[in-house]
């Protein structure tokens, strides 16, 4: 029998994770909502016994992100939690974790006070794939995150996978910006992927949620007994908002991306806006490694404006575009980054994610909002 062509990314979200057709049964089953379950007799066996152990609205989404990226799937309550849970794993007595200064702060905090009881040493570098490859040289793990959020800074998860392969630390790659349909880690050759789904993965600003997906089953079983004992388990309406909120991810980041590289291109040649980063920018430094390893460039860019004020008009006078963190949404949204003082950022750069809105009026309201700051 000849072989099926793979099929596209668009044609797999749809159908990620669904039961077998069955006569009157939906699609997607709903969430299953039980702290226990029915468990009469000896349990060994049972594969349901209690609610923080096993759901089977987890199962389906984790077996929907599994197949996208042929890989085990393991969901946490957070993007947070699953890192929690992957650097207490990976990183032992003594270990050393390398991770990018300008990575996602929540990552470096949590590595910090994590890993210091047990002796272990956090190495921050710049985020730059010769200064990660040479860094792996005696590290657990080498911690990538590409494109980086705030920066959008782009690493060749390849070339470093290739040189902590040979000194034998193991690579995550924080891959919530691009998610599994923006690159594969694990075909580059990362061990594990970590997603906020929480970003542009579940993608309608609506819900909290986290996914590793890694080949090693030593590792994703692992994950599931941390994540049994440590309880950082998934509300199941967010996993099966989350499930539902799949069938359109490619949809959405194909439309995101559309917007996105058009506003990176307006913002490129107004005279008030430096530094615009954007991997599917042409001109963006991080372009030509960004378009090897990445199929699809997502909603995230980065700029940045003379100074605060400036930045602060720019949101204010924005009307489609929401001011509020995160990103990844089908809501246009924009923040000054430096607003929080957790990374070190110019005060006027602005984090931008590209919504699903007609990308005509997206770009009408921005120029409007740039005019009238500058003004
Ligand atoms: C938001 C974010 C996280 C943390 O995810 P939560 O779901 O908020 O815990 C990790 N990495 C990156 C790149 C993020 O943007």
């Amino acid at each position: 029998m000849a072989e099926r062509p793979r099929r596209g990314d668009g044609t797999r979200v749809v159908h990620a994770g669904l039961p077998a057709p069955q006569q009157g049964a939906p699609f997607l089953p709903g969430p299953v909502l039980a702290a226990p379950y029915h468990l009469a007799g000896d349990p060994a066996d049972e594969p349901w016994q209690y609610g923080r152990f096993h759901n089977p609205t987890w199962t389906a989404y984790e077996s929907a992100l599994g197949e996208l990226e042929d890989a085990r799937a393991v969901l946490f309550a957070s993007g947070s939690a699953a890192t929690s849970a992957l650097l207490h794993e990976l990183i032992g007595p003594g270990g050393v974790l390398v991770a990018p200064r300008d990575c996602y702060y929540g990552a470096r905090w949590i590595a910090a006070p994590g890993i210091r009881p047990r002796d272990g040493e956090l190495r921050l570098v710049t985020s730059e794939t010769s200064v990660l490859s040479a860094a792996a040289d005696g590290a657990s793990v080498v911690w990538i995150e590409t494109p980086a959020n705030p920066t959008l800074a782009v690493v060749d998860v390849a070339a470093v996978a290739a040189a902590a392969r040979s000194s034998g630390a193991r690579v995550v790659v924080d891959n919530t910006v691009a998610t599994a349909l923006g690159q594969r880690p694990l075909d580059l050759g990362a061990d594990v992927s970590v997603v906020s789904a929480t970003k542009s993965l579940a993608g309608h600003a609506d819900l909290v949620l986290g996914v590793l997906t890694t080949r090693d089953e030593g590792v994703a079983a692992a994950m599931l007994r941390r994540r049994t004992d440590m309880g950082a388990v998934a509300g199941p309406f967010e996993a099966w908002l989350a499930h539902r909120s799949l069938a359109t991810l490619a949809l959405r980041l194909e439309r995101q991306s559309a917007n996105a590289l058009a506003v990176a291109g307006l913002l490129a040649e107004r005279d008030e806006v430096s530094n615009v980063r954007y991997p599917g920018l042409p001109q963006d430094p991080g372009h030509l490694v960004a378009a090897r390893q990445m199929t699809r460039y997502g909603p995230l860019l980065s700029f940045t404006l003379p100074d605060a004020d400036h930045a602060q008009r720019f949101l204010t006078a924005a009307e489609l575009v929401l001011e509020a963190t995160s990103f990844g949404g089908v809501h246009s949204t924009a923040e000054r980054r430096g607003r929080w003082g957790t990374d070190e950022v110019p005060a006027g750069l602005i984090r931008f994610s590209a919504g699903i809105e007609d990308g005509a009026d997206l770009l009408a309201d921005v120029a409007a909002a740039l005019d009238s700051a500058a003004a």
